[in-house]
Parts: structure tokens; sequence; C-alpha cells
């Protein structure tokens, strides 16, 4: 019995004798079923072939693969006051990783964004305690290994210590940002996951369905994420991928990008 892997979207599965019949993921709009069919691996399989990519990223540890694997996220060990968040999940573990994370006090719970990055999550949980991971409910549909360290959320906020995870939707339905009020310097920061993407210019952010299929959200989904963040100040965002940050006027940065967007989409603000 195994726990498979998908080679496209890099999600873990429940045990199974054989690979599953299908990604569900993949084949979602917002996904795609990689040219050469479907195809598995294992995380044994990954192990041998991946290393931890670990940096400190404009003032934070973050994480990923090297080299890349399959939607290539990164992840960020978060510190917030009371307890360090693991915010987002990759579909490897490695002993450097976990090493890195221990040195730093280890990870009292995982957050993750939206089922993109809910790749080997149970795996990461396990070598780091069994810490709970948090999902938010409107998602749960999308859990392929389900387990008891998974820990459902509902509503629109939740606060952990000085940092709020805040579900957007969007993307999917339960796309969860962090905000965190207090670091990584003064001014706070949001971590966006791919609910707002950061642009290549650095300062903006867009708004998509699906990323590699290029389908937008509508204006009424985007009005709603700028609402549901407007409350919040952060200097910075943080965005999914390697060097996609907004390293100060965030929150301006969503403004400006809200309204523009909204403008593209040919329903600008009255
Ligand atoms: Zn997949
Ligand atoms: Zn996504």
């Amino acid at each position: 019995m195994t726990h498979f892997i998908c080679e496209t979207c890099g999600t873990q599965y429940a045990k199974s004798e054989r690979p599953p019949q299908s990604c569900p993921i993949c084949e979602d709009d917002r996904q795609y079923v990689g040219w050469n069919g479907q195809r598995w691996t294992t995380h044994e399989a990954l192990a041998q072939e991946h290393g931890a990519r670990l940096e400190e990223h404009f003032g934070i540890l973050a994480l990923g693969l090297t080299p890349s694997f399959a939607i290539d996220q990164r992840s960020f060990l978060i510190p917030t006051k009371e307890e360090n968040i693991l915010w987002e999940s990759l579909s490897v573990v490695t002993d450097e990783a976990v090493e890195a994370i221990r040195a730093r006090g280890g990870v009292d719970r995982i957050a993750i964004s939206h089922p993109h990055f809910y790749s080997s999550m149970v795996e990461w949980s396990e070598a780091l305690g069994g810490v709970p991971i948090m999902l938010h409910e409107a998602d749960r549909e999308w859990v392929q290994r389900p387990h008891p360290a998974i820990e459902y959320w509902s509503g629109d906020t939740l606060a952990i210590s000085d940092a709020t995870l805040n579900r957007v939707g969007g993307h999917f339905a339960g796309s969860t940002v962090l905000h965190w009020a207090s670091g990584p310097r003064p001014g706070g920061a949001l971590f966006s996951g791919d609910a707002l993407q950061v642009g290549l210019d650095r300062r903006h952010v867009s708004f998509m369905y699906s990323y590699p299929n290029f389908i937008p959200l509508g204006p009424e989904a985007v009005r709603h994420t700028r609402d549901v963040l407007a409350p919040f100040r952060f200097d910075r965002i943080y965005g999914a991928w390697w060097d996609r940050v907004i390293p100060e006027g965030g929150s301006e940065a969503l403004a400006r990008s809200a309204e523009r967007f909204l403008s593209a989409l040919g329903s600008p603000d009255p």
C-alpha cells in the first residue's frame, strides 16, 4: 500500500494498492492533467531526487524544493508572538528542512491557503510532531488524504496569536490568506498564496480563478477579496512563488490592483 503523489499538482493521496484512477485536482478547470497523461510518484522516490531549498527571504525563512517539483510553491515559517506557524506545505519532507525548523523552535501548527498546496501536508505534520493542520472547511471535498491532524475551521477569520487567517474565497471557496500584524517587521505582512497573485512588476497583484488556464475572477469576487482585507494593514505581500514579493506598500498595492483589475473587467468602481 502506497500514498501516491500526483506528478503535476504534487498532491499526496490516501493509501492504495495501485495508483488512483485520476487526480480530481488536476482534472478541475483550475489545473491541468500533465501533457503526457496522468502520472504518479511516491514520497520515497521524490526524496531521492529533491532536496530542500531554504532561504532567508525578505526577512523570513522560506522553504521549497530543489530541483523544483509540480506547482513549486514555497512555504514559510512564521514566528508569531505565541506560536510558530508553517504557512503552506510542500510535496517532500526533507531532514534538512525539519532540522532548520526545529532550530527555530519547531512548529505549533500548519495552515494552508487552498487545495493546490495541500501537497504532502500529513507527512509534514507527522515529521513535526503531529501538529494540527488548519484548513478551511469550504474546501473539505478536495482533501485527498484525510487524517486526524486536519482541523477544519469555518467562518471568515481565525485569529492565531498576532496573525489572522482570512478566508477571501474566489480562486477556491475556502481560499485563505494569512495576515501577520507585527512581522517580520513593523507594518506587518500578508501571505497571499495565490488568492492574490503577485505580478512581475512587484507593485500589483492579480485575481484569477485559474492561473495555468488564464481564467480571471469576476468583479464580485475581486471586490469581496479587497473588502475582506480592507481592515488589515500590511506593508509587504509574500506571494506563493519565489521572488514574488511586494516589498512595501502592500495595502496600497492591493487597492490599486483591484481598481485596475475591475476596470479591465469592464466593471469600474462608481
Ligand atoms: Zn494532480
Ligand atoms: Zn491555486
